[in-house]
């Protein structure tokens, strides 16, 4: 054998080992018999023995790898991580990991993604989305909410309350609906598709606040007197946690409580004094129970010997003496209900405490298990259904309005952005199923409720301006018939709550999908942490060389999914969308290699290197949002006619993972280790490109005719054509333009003119006139003449109306 062909076995071998991510004893034997081999026919030498042996024998005797290497290393890797503070290890202990895991660990199971159960609505579910949902969407008149009244009306209140929308979480035993998540967002991407401010105050008392609080850490007590009151509306719910000085560090609140004996209700009683102020909370100005979070201290030692009890959460009724509620903020003209609430030295009982004084300084925790939840829900729900509407509102709008003799969805400029509406829209109402779907399948999925909330909220705001864009001066002008420009204005609401966006993307995607998804990175650090040293060098050299062979796995992995294009990868389908699954497993192991050369090379600092750990969140979320579509265009059965929505998504997704890896690449400190990276992930360079105008046009001319993708594209949104729905009235113009067309041409013809297409209304005299349409069609062209106008005008006021202050004009 020549020296040459047993490299060239040795570098193979090892290389397919690497990637199949082979135990250490089964690379260990294989260097054996290789070296047999080679030994054998003479083309290895005594020092590629002394090489194995010096390197095989310490890595494979425990006893000696834990004390030269694993001892070593655990000793440095103790002096450069920085503790772990206790309310990052609540954050990282709270919620579960779920199909991200896959996607972060380099070699996802696209079966697996493909057999979670698709989520379904109950009978009850359905039945409520048709009948009080649609019936609160009919009644609601969002002009008059945001603009009149502000709030919204006392008809819509009552409604709410009698019909259960507040009780969506709560369970039936308390009279409550107790609706899976799914069911929850459907019924908001309803509400949100007619008003945010409808959707905003059915929202909040449904995620996190005292009724998930609750449920899960009340007492009985607790349990039974509120649960079954606010399920019927008699108490409505805040929750504040937010203060002028505290916003995303929600952590550093200063509001306190202090452990003392005072007079509650006549009697002398052990209690907390209160004092808070706190900003921003929604539904405080009508709020009759106060959620509130502050810090309990028991300088007394009236509860034990701990003076600093840390964040608890209390359940403060608002009619008490001293609870400040009723003044309002005013974010963005959307009226939901939201302002300041204050109270010095409140007194009440520790049983305020929600789970009892026992749970004192255990609020952080509840908060966030809880969230998880909740922020996976509420505002991806309310984004995915204002772009469902918004998709579909477009669409038609671009049929109807006319500009230079064609409809103006015609042009190509206006088909680029109508594609990022419809495409987004379909990758919206993808995630949430997806995400809501993992709810019900038991996950507290923390990490996917973050980047549901950051993408879904970012996607609304950009998909929103771009129609705007379209709609040009019918956007702009506002009124009853302007079904956009609320959304437009409310887009950075949802930026901001729940995690503030740009901390969510910089700082929790991917610092919490690090530390959950990856398969040693957790065990490492709490083997560092481990104050017991026997068994800390134990459970840290198991991790520490289940890294190593992971990390090596990976970076094979990705150089040879580079150099084949990841051709080589089988996929669960094997017509169009093959390729995808290829490139998303190929992106997959690219993240795992940067992710273990980014904590290898910085450590710590990688904490606060926020940009390139933004761009690791971006490819582990573009992964998510694929993978979701993916499952989505499976679950409804691989419609050919939905594939242009699928192409479009997976083209953006991947075009903008490439994108995340290169701009990651470009700024890595070391330009050493950038270079080798830029080898392995792209030795032929970039070569993904955003959707391309043949997809765009595509997408395009699907969201400007009535079918059934169009159809799945808007489903369960209110489109009731009805008088007051102006969404709905436009899909009912929509198809009668279409419808008219063709007996508009038969007029021209007749007359032998070219009409332009307004005054459909004249165009029907004219053509009875000349017998060439039947008096139907000519009916048919007056009745579109009045929705096609309807679709293109714009509301004016009398000046005084738009006054807020009247007397300006005596
Ligand atoms: C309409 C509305 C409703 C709300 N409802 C409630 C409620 O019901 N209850 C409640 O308790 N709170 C509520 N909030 C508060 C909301 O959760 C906070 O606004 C949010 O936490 C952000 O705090 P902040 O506005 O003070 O921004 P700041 O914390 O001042 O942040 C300013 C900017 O800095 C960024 N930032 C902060 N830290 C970092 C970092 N480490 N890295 C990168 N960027 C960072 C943020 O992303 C943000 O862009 C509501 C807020 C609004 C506006």
């Amino acid at each position: 054998m020549d020296h040459s062909v047993w490299l060239f076995c040795a570098v193979f071998l090892s290389g397919y080992m690497a990637y199949s991510r082979a135990k250490l004893s089964t690379y260990t034997l294989l260097f054996l018999i290789l070296l047999v081999i080679g030994t054998y026919f003479e083309v290895t030498s005594f020092f590629s023995w002394l090489l194995f042996g010096l390197i095989a024998i310490p890595l494979n005797l425990s006893k000696v790898r834990k004390q030269y290497i694993s001892q070593p290393l655990l000793t440095v890797f103790q002096e450069v991580m920085p503790e772990m503070s206790q309310t990052e290890k609540e954050a990282i202990d709270a919620g579960t990991t779920w199909f991200e895991a896959d996607l972060f660990r380099g070699n996802p199971d696209w079966k697996k993604l493909h057999n979670y159960p698709q989520p379904r609505l109950s009978v009850e579910e359905s039945a409520f989305i048709n009948g009080p949902v649609e019936q609160v969407c009919k009644m609601m008149d969002d002009w008059h909410s945001t603009h009149e009244r502000a709030d919204l009306s006392p008809q819509v209140w009552q409604f709410l309350k009698e019909n259960k929308f507040f009780a969506m979480i709560i369970k039936k035993q308390y009279g409550g609906l107790e609706f899976c998540a799914y069911a929850q967002s459907r019924v908001l991407q309803k509400l949100t598709g007619v008003s945010s401010t409808l959707a905003s105050t059915v929202g909040v008392p449904n995620s996190l606040g005292p009724g998930e609080l609750l449920q899960h850490y009340g007492t009985k007590a607790q349990q039974d007197y509120y649960l079954p009151r606010l399920a019927v509306g008699e108490e409505i719910p805040c929750f504040a946690l937010t203060s002028p000085e505290a916003g995303s560090d929600a952590g550093a609140i200063p509001d306190f409580g202090i452990v003392c004996k005072g007079k509650y209700q006549g009697k002398e009683i052990l209690g907390m004094k209160l004092t808070w102020d706190k900003r921003y909370i929604t539904l405080a100005p009508v709020a009759t129970v106060l959620g509130l979070a502050f810090k309990l201290k028991d300088p007394e030692h009236l509860l034990g010997e701990k003076v600093e009890l840390g964040i608890t959460c209390a359940l403060v009724p608002t009619h008490i003496e001293g609870v400040i509620t009723g003044r309002r903020h005013f974010p963005l003209n959307i009226a939901f209900q939201n302002g300041p609430t204050q109270g010095n030295e409140v007194f009440v009982p520790l049983d305020f405490i929600i789970g009892g004084a026992e749970m004192a300084g255990q609020g952080w925790r509840m908060l966030v298990e809880c969230l998880s939840v909740g922020r996976a829900i509420t505002l991806p729900s309310n984004s995915a259904g204002g772009a469902k509407v918004i998709a579909l509102a477009t669409g038609a709008y671009c049929r109807i309005r006319r500009q230079f003799k064609l409809p103006i969805g015609k042009m190509e400029g206006i088909e680029e952005p109508l594609a990022r509406i419809g495409g987004n829209a379909y990758l919206m109402d993808a995630v949430t199923s997806m995400s809501t779907g993992a709810i019900d399948m038991g996950e507290k999925p923390s990490v996917i409720s973050a980047i549901s909330k950051y993408h879904l909220t970012e996607k609304m705001r950009s998909l929103v301006q771009d129609a705007m864009d379209i709609h040009g001066g019918k956007g702009v002008c506002m009124g009853p018939s302007n079904y956009l420009a609320r959304g437009y204005q409310g887009a950075p609401i949802a930026i901001t709550v729940e995690g503030a966006n740009i901390l969510t993307r910089s700082l929790i995607i991917y610092g919490q999908g690090a530390i959950r998804c990856h398969p040693y990175v957790l065990a490492e650090l709490e083997a560092a942490q481990n104050k017991n040293p026997v068994s800390a060098l134990e459970d840290f050299d198991h991790a520490l060389f289940g890294h190593i062979g992971f990390a090596i796995s990976n970076i094979v992995s990705s150089f040879w999914f580079s150099i084949t294009g990841a051709r080589v990868l089988t996929s669960p389908f094997t017509d169009r969308t093959r390729r995808y699954y290829q490139l998303m497993t190929r992106f997959s192991a690219n993240l795992a290699m940067l992710s273990d050369i980014a904590m290898l090379t910085l450590g710590g600092d990688l904490k606060r290197k926020e940009r390139l750990s933004a761009r690791l969140g971006d490819i582990l979320s573009y992964l998510y949002l694929a993978s979701a579509t993916l499952k989505r265009y499976n679950d409804e059965g691989r419609k050919k006619e939905d594939l242009p929505l699928l192409q479009w998504v997976l083209e953006d997704c991947l075009y903008n993972i490439q994108q995340a890896i290169d701009n990651f690449i470009n700024n890595f400190p070391s330009k050493i280790i950038a270079l080798l990276l830029r080898v392995i992930i792209f030795p032929f360079g970039t070569w993904l490109t955003k959707p391309s105008d043949a997809t765009d046009h595509k997408v395009a001319r699907l969201l400007q005719t009535p079918n059934e993708t169009r159809t799945r594209l808007g489903r369960g949104q209110y489109l009731t054509r009805e008088e007051g729905n102006a969404v709905g009235l436009l899909e009912q113009t929509l198809e009668d333009i279409l419808a008219c067309e063709p007996i508009f041409e038969k007029v021209c013809r007749a007359l032998d003119k070219k009409l332009p297409f307004y005054h459909l209304d004249k165009v029907a005299e004219q053509g009875l006139a000349i017998n060439a349409i039947s008096e139907q069609e000519a009916q048919l062209l007056k009745k579109t003449e009045k929705g096609r106008k309807a679709a293109i005008d714009v509301d004016d006021f009398d000046a005084r109306y738009l006054a807020s202050d009247n007397s300006l004009f005596d």
